[in-house]
């Protein structure tokens, strides 16, 4: 699942900037002992602090001003009730683990990718096939169409079935201990456009093999904007690959799709999802008014008793990762109520919402991604590319 750049956007407005603990760069796991667990504990410490209080103390204050106002005490409060420590061993063989489901998932979810099929079976069906691989949903199956780029997932009643001739992207996430195997493939049932699907797949091996630790990402960017502009298309400028995080999927630094000046400087010990885009179209996606997929940001005083219970069920279930609407349906039979407490929430900031992104009707957009493992001579795919 790509990480959309947005224009003019303020700070606190992203998940990726909720989670940043060090009030700016990203800071290296390695370089500190248990630091990756430590994310994910905070993670953990986070939500449950913000379950266990309705004062509206935000990430925000806790991360960015927390130190100037004493808040400290707090944190280690919180991360003394969790005794769940991960060694940097343990965090890569979740990560290989969540890799080695994420391959076979990947495989054998193709042959649910025809004329007819229906949106939603795919995303429940992959979705089991998650869970019955003792892995869980890193974020919800997402099954973009044509022109839509991402970010995509069916509603619990999407009637739309695949037609004969569509660029379906089937894009999942599989966790372990939130460490997420993010992979994404294209499928043409209209058979002519082996070209674009070449495009994105060219331009994430290209991507892969020109890693190494020291190497800036806006240099892996040109990597992949060659390749796709090679073959005829565009790359989309405005969605990218991401650092991951336990628990977090967005981490700060990206990985464009386009050339760059500078960027972030690749370390070993990394872990990143790399995502190219070749589009007809222009390149670009726009927000649609469609979203299915939120995310917890901070917590917040609501006015709906529906919205203190939808944040209270996606904290204890989803964390700090990213959750449909269409998880939420079985728990809160109110389709309206459902709908007016997510909206309440977006509005106030405690959700992040991902809309639907498209480019330009009419166009076709393929997309190809792994995750990747940054070693001291190079990128190793944890899913096969
Ligand atoms: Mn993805
Ligand atoms: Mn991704």
């Amino acid at each position: 699942m790509p990480k959309e750049e947005k224009k003019q956007e303020s700070s606190a407005d992203s998940p990726e900037n909720a989670h940043e603990h060090d009030g700016g760069e990203h800071t290296h796991a390695h370089e500190h002992g248990h630091a990756q667990g430590t994310e994910s504990e905070r993670a953990h410490s986070e939500i449950g602090h913000m379950q266990g209080t309705e004062s509206g103390h935000t990430h925000e204050n806790k991360h960015t001003h927390g130190e100037s106002e004493g808040t400290p005490t707090d944190d280690s409060k919180h991360e003394k009730e969790h005794s769940e420590y991960y060694s940097q061993e343990e965090i890569l063989s979740f990560y290989e683990q969540a890799g080695k489901i994420a391959f076979s998932i990947r495989e054998e979810s193709k042959k649910l990718i025809m004329p007819g099929a229906s949106y939603l079976d795919i995303a429940e069906t992959i979705e089991k096939m998650i869970s019955d691989a003792a892995g869980k949903p890193a974020f919800p199956v997402n099954v973009s169409v044509n022109e839509i780029a991402a970010h995509l997932t069916p509603e619990a009643d999407c009637p739309l079935l695949l037609g004969e001739r569509d660029m379906v992207k089937v894009d999942f996430g599989v966790h372990i201990n939130g460490c997420i195997a993010d992979v994404a493939y294209t499928i043409d049932l209209s058979e002519e456009n082996g070209k674009q699907i070449d495009a994105a797949q060219n331009a994430l091996s290209a991507a892969i093999s020109s890693i190494r630790p020291g190497k800036k990402t806006g240099e892996i960017g040109k990597a992949i904007e060659d390749e796709i502009r090679k073959l005829g298309f565009k790359p989309i400028e405005n969605l990218t690959g991401h650092m991951l995080q336990p628990y977090v999927l967005h981490a700060g630094p990206e990985i464009p799709n386009i050339a760059h000046d500078g960027g972030y400087e690749i370390r070993e010990g990394d872990f990143f999802a790399i995502e190219p885009f070749a589009s007809t179209g222009k390149g670009q996606v726009h927000e649609t008014d469609q979203v299915e997929i939120f995310q917890i940001l901070q917590a917040g005083n609501t006015r709906l008793r529906t919205s203190r219970q939808v944040l209270s069920f996606a904290a204890e279930n989803f964390l700090t990762l990213p959750f449909a609407q269409r998880w939420l349906v079985k728990k809160f039979t109110s389709k309206l109520l459902l709908s007016a407490s997510l909206k309440e929430m977006m509005n106030l900031g405690i959700l992040y919402p991902y809309p639907v992104l498209s480019d330009e009707k009419g166009s076709l957009v393929s997309q190809a991604e792994t995750t990747i493992v940054v070693e001291h001579d190079g990128a190793r795919p944890l899913v096969k590319v």
